[in-house]
C-alpha cells in the first residue's frame, strides 16, 4: 500500500515538470524575407525592420524580394 502511494506522487510531479518543460513553441515566428542587395547581390533573410544589407550596408528594398 505504502509503495503505491508513493508512486502516485510520483507520477504527479512528474507530469507538473513536463508541463514546466514545455518547449515554447508559441514564441512568434519572424517573418524574414529573401532580399538580394542591389549593392553586393548577395541574397539573405531579412526581417522587416532591417532594411540595410547585412555584407555591405546598403539600402534594402522588398521590392528585391527572391
Ligand atoms: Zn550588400
Amino acid at each position: 500500500m505504502t509503495v503505491r502511494k508513493k508512486t502516485e506522487k510520483g507520477a504527479k510531479e512528474s507530469r507538473q515538470a513536463e508541463e514546466k518543460g514545455r518547449p515554447e513553441s508559441l514564441k512568434p515566428t519572424e517573418v524574414r524575407i529573401n532580399i538580394r542587395c542591389r549593392h553586393c547581390f548577395i541574397v539573405d533573410g531579412y526581417t522587416r525592420q532591417e532594411d540595410r544589407c547585412r555584407h555591405c550596408g546598403a539600402r534594402l528594398f522588398l521590392i528585391d524580394e527572391v
